[in-house]
């Protein structure tokens, strides 16, 4: 097993991993995390019920034998037999236009799907890591953001059924630790980008990439000038399991600090897939945040994390995955 996947911290002569449950497994991110986790020997038991995630993310896992699908909404209470040392949770939906038209069911993956992850981590005794989210600091107005900065959100905007749900969900996670001794971690993952996103689901890099490559114009809101730091998605899920196999309770970011404006991402998806497809300038979603830029000194100190794929090696990765699909020659493995 990779010694990445050890337990350090307070509690460092603790057995490594065996037995890894990933809620949202199917998803995105979560997929790479089962990739991870497997190819570091540990038996992964992924929970997902395709709300936004797909079968095809996993698929290349189907004849591993340390590998288990189980299809479930995680609302539900999650029976798992057999001991389980550690509790992913990212089970929800996690793209704006995905959250805008699943506002109940976000917010019920937040709070039933959380406290349904959380119990399993205390009948495990498992440690539990929460996916939580740069959102839950709203539209900033203390830059870059630190963990210890509370936020500004509107907890009546449209925005709100996935802010407020993460944010519910961090204070779950902490009342857990509290009340019930459970071993949490908190992660605040800010804009992750890759391989697997799907291609219709609304954020910016797959929407850029989409467009660029099918010749259309590329929808940037607003001015454009609003910006975002990008993080690769093999930079997050390291650090996602660099915070697992730790103590540390955080909330930690996880993010890459690389700040740029909407604008400079869709000019530099032109200019890295060649296409002439102009910039069309469309309207602004409500509550966009204006800034977002990780602070990640925390994460350096505690866990010796920081992001190693420069974004624009990883958007070129990101671009010929998404061409190989499009050309129907994609090996889905990656
Ligand atoms: P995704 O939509 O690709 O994956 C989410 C997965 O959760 C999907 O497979 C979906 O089917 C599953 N799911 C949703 N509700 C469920 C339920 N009730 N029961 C079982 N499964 C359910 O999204 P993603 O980008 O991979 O995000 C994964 C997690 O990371 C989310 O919790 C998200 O909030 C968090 N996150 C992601 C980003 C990012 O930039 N991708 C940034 C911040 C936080
Ligand atoms: N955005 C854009 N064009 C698109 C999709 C998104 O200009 O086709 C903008 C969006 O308004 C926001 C930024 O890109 O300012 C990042 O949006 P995304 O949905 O990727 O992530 P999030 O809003 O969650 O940070």
């Amino acid at each position: 097993m990779s010694t990445s996947l050890r337990r350090h911290g307070s509690d460092s002569n603790r057995a490594p991993f065996r037995r890894v449950v990933v809620t949202g497994g199917c998803g995105f991110v979560g997929s790479h995390l089962c990739d991870l986790l497997l190819d570091s020997g540990v038996e992964v038991v992924c929970v997902d019920n395709f709300l936004t995630g797909t079968k095809d993310n996993v698929v290349h896992r189907q004849l591993d034998d340390r590998f288990e699908l189980m299809v479930h909404d995680v609302t539900d209470p999650i029976p798992i037999p057999g001991e389980v040392d550690l509790v992913l949770h990212l089970a929800s939906p996690a793209s704006p236009q995905d959250y805008l038209r699943l506002p109940v069911q976000t917010l019920q993956a937040g709070s039933l799907g959380t406290f349904s992850a959380l119990e399993l981590a205390r009948e495990k005794k498992a440690r539990f890591v929460l996916a939580s989210t740069s959102e839950v600091y709203g539209d900033p107005l203390e830059h870059p953001q630190r963990e210890s900065y509370w936020g500004n959100v509107n907890p009546v905007g449209p925005r709100s059924v996935y802010d407020e749900a993460k944010r519910f969900a961090e204070a779950a996670t902490t009342a857990y630790r509290t009340e019930h001794g459970v071993d949490t971690a908190i992660v605040r993952i800010f804009n992750t980008f890759g391989p697997r996103m799907r291609a219709e689901d609304g954020r910016a890099v797959p929407n850029f990439i989409r467009q660029a490559l099918a010749g259309e114009p590329l929808t940037v809101t607003g001015d454009g000038s609003q910006t975002r730091s990008m993080c690769y998605v093999g930079d997050t899920v390291r650090g996602i399991l660099a915070v697992a196999a730790g103590s540390h309770p955080g909330p930690v970011n996880l993010g890459n600090p690389a700040e740029t404006t909407v604008l400079e991402l869709a000019h530099l998806v032109r200019e890295l897939t060649g296409s002439a497809a102009p910039v069309e300038f469309v309207d602004r979603p409500v509550d966009d945040p204006e800034r977002r830029r990780p602070d990640i000194a925390l994460a350096w100190e505690q866990f010796g994390w920081k992001p190693e794929t420069d974004p624009r090696k990883g958007l070129s990765t990101t671009i010929d995955w998404f061409t190989a699909q499009l050309n129907g020659t994609a090996a889905r493995e990656r």
